[in-house]
């Protein structure tokens, strides 16, 4: 499974790269992004259908590659208009889609609503420009705006603060504009009908019937129904937005609000531990803010961070980094009042009445200790203090749905939802809870599909796979010899915690890629998870400093290796610095491969990359001594160029 994030920011960039004709011109007008480009004359010609699909070009191939009989449907049931409708039109949603539509040759419609998440959207042709884009696709986008627009740079040079925004702003909407593109392309070129639409089941209408509505679903307007023989839920997950917070979507946000962001703050207050926390804390650090401060409930941020999965040493090298940035941490705490200024203090007169953050210790039972700080000032506030499954309004007491208490969709090891009598109801995606990542819920996505339709044929040559059937459980992948995949079967047989199907829980059915700056990523298992399945492990370490790649271009980082000691082999792999979420993929097919520290020592890396760092860390694990002595020289080497840089 390749990582989402990866490929989808690295292919927007190649294509910003080589298509600067491409660009659309963008005009920002209040809150609202609007965009002009040609791909409204399109939206024309599909007048005649019903209200929600006549917006869809994707319709119009998708019926004319049926009538030419290139949407070859195997084994479908006519009795339902399609084989397979998807609810949701995230990264999880269209990848199911492409591969039930593509590969198993199904009748397959995705409805989305992007509306319903604060997704990007173009106001003017009422364009979706975050479709098979995930949830953070804005962080990604103002991060990488962040890297190529020097805000600092651009204010010494006596921009205004509002060119300066409308510059990172079209930054963003052009990445965006070219991922919701591509998406669109891929289903159309499968031939899925897209419908823009909130989804629910039909009241009285069982497990197989779906109600389209064309506004949000608070109001409908004009609604249509579908039917399916299976129904994929991938709606995707929400805010949590604590009661006492008063989110208004211009200076007090949450994760999905801030996708209306209008202004460059100066400075920005932030609840949370996790990813979501420290990729904002990060990216408005670099877009020139001042004063950033991060709140934690927790004594200690790398331990916050190892509670989400991180490794000891990438969780301290993220901390370290925040603190070197600049940004403030304040541990131990939580926000008690937020007081607003009124609407004049706004961005136009900058912020001259900037937010009153008032702190109380975590739990709240008590106030902070007299030393600590009680009140923070800043001109915007983000809470990101967790997400909840999406599911509250899909009628799902209709199709027997089973929910968790926090709304999460409960599902069999098949993915299968529990409840429905037919069993033609599954879930993938952030909408199954925990733990809210793309890479994550796409494995769920395609392995639904896969279950869904198990003659489903290979990519390479078209002949079904027959290993996959013959066991009687498509779940589980199995390799050319019929046994199940990879370094997985004999490992986690150990660990009764681990839950090789549902994926969620099983450290060897993706990579994860983390998209703060700098960049981390993980594969296989942690010392800790080793440890917990009684594997006997040792641990290797490469600095960024270590290799030459790294010490000239991005020295901040570390690459480890985890291996098993009896075997040698590698089990797990962790990086946190440039380029790691792209550098995680040969380290997983060294664990995938069973590979052995030795290969890896002895292996011939070209001169001057990242991946040397890889022969430096398995040489750490045969020679642990020399190795912290050569970590040693090398932290040393940059803490002088870091002052000597300072100085000039
Ligand atoms: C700020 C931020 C940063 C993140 N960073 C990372 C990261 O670095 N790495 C990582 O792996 N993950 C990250 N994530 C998580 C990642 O974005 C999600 O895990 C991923 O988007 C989940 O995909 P999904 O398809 O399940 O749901 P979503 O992407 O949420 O998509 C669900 C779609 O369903 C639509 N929908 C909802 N209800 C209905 C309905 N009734 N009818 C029709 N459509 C409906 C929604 O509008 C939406 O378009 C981040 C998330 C955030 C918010």
């Amino acid at each position: 499974m390749g990582n989402f994030w990866g490929s989808s920011i690295l292919l927007l960039f190649a294509l910003a790269a080589i298509s600067p004709h491409c660009v659309v011109s963008f005009q920002l007008y209040r809150r609202e992004v609007f965009f002009h480009s040609t791909v409204t004359a399109q939206f024309t010609s599909a007048k005649q259908l019903s209200p929600f699909i006549a917006a869809s070009p994707i319709l119009l191939k998708a019926a004319s590659a049926d009538e030419k009989g290139d949407n070859d449907p195997v084994a479908s049931d006519h009795s339902y208009d399609y084989d397979l409708a998807i609810i949701g039109g995230g990264p999880v949603g269209v990848q199911a889609a492409i591969v039930a539509a593509g590969r198993a040759k199904k009748r397959v419609v995705l409805i989305d609503a992007p509306r319903a998440s604060g997704k990007l959207m173009n106001e003017e042709t009422n364009e979706d420009l975050s479709i098979g884009g995930p949830t953070g696709l804005f962080s990604k986008a103002l991060r990488d705006a962040a890297k190529r627009i020097k805000v600092p740079t651009l204010r010494g040079m006596g921009l205004r603060e509002d060119s300066i925004w409308n510059e990172i702003t079209s930054a963003c909407v052009e990445l965006a504009s070219y991922s919701a593109r591509d998406a669109k392309r891929q289903l159309e070129y499968v031939g899925v009908t897209l419908i823009d639409g909130y989804a629910k089941f039909e009241d009285s209408g069982g497990s197989h019937r779906l109600t389209v509505s064309h506004d949000d679903g608070t109001a409908a307007t004009t609604t249509t129904t579908i039917s399916a023989d299976k129904v994929l839920i991938a709606t995707g997950s929400r805010p949590f937005r604590p009661a006492h917070i008063p989110f208004d979507g211009v200076r007090v946000f949450e994760s999905d609000s801030i996708n209306g962001l209008n202004y460059l703050p100066k400075s920005v207050v932030i609840t949370g531990s996790g990813i979501v926390a420290i990729e904002f804390a990060k990216i408005f650090s670099n877009l020139g803010c001042d004063d950033v401060t991060l709140l934690i409930r927790d004594d200690s941020p790398r331990r916050a961070l190892m509670k989400i999965g991180l490794d000891r040493d990438i969780a301290a090298t993220l901390v370290a980094d925040l603190i070197r940035s600049g940004i403030t941490i304040e541990r131990g705490c939580e926000v008690g009042t937020i007081e607003v200024p009124s609407s004049s203090a706004s961005a136009a007169n900058n912020f001259a009445a900037p937010l009153t953050i008032s702190l109380k210790a975590r739990g709240g039972a008590h106030d902070r200790p007299q030393n600590f700080v009680q009140e923070l000032k800043a001109d915007a506030y983000i809470a990101a203090v967790g997400r909840l499954a999406n599911t509250n309004r899909l009628n799902l007491e209709a199709a027997g749905v089973e929910v968790d208490e926090y709304g999460g969709i409960l599902i069999d090891s098949c993915l299968k939802a529990k409840g429905p009598a037919d069993g033609n109801v599954y879930g993938a995606g952030d909408v199954l809870g925990r733990p809210f990542l793309a890479s994550t819920g796409v494995a769920q996505g395609v392995a639904t599909v896969n279950n869904m339709f198990p003659s489903l044929p290979c990519l390479d040559d078209g002949i079904p796979d027959d290993a996959s059937t013959s066991s009687g459980s498509p779940c589980i992948e199995k390799n050319d010899d019929g046994e199940p995949f990879g370094i997985e079967d004999d490992l986690l047989n150990n660990a009764a915690k681990c839950d090789p199907t549902t994926l969620a829980a099983n450290p060897f059915a993706f990579p994860v890629g983390v998209w703060s700056s700098p960049e981390a990523a993980y594969y296989g298992l942690s010392m800790t998870q080793a440890k917990e399945m009684g594997i006997d492990a040792g641990e290797g370490i490469a600095l960024y400093a270590e290799c030459l790649r790294g010490l000239v271009f991005s020295p901040n980082g570390l690459l480890k290796l985890v291996f098993q000691k009896s075997t040698g082999r590698v089990v797990g792999v962790h990086i946190c610095g440039e380029d790691a979420c792209e550098l995680i993929h040969y380290g997983m097919e060294l664990v995938k491969t069973r590979r052995t520290i030795a290969d890896v020592a002895n292996c011939m890396y070209t001169a001057v990359t990242y991946h040397e760092m890889y022969r430096i860390a398995a040489q750490s694990c045969m020679d642990p001594k020399r190795a912290r002595k050569s970590r040693a020289e090398a932290g040393k080497a940059l803490a002088k160029r870091r002052r000597n840089t300072k100085k000039s």
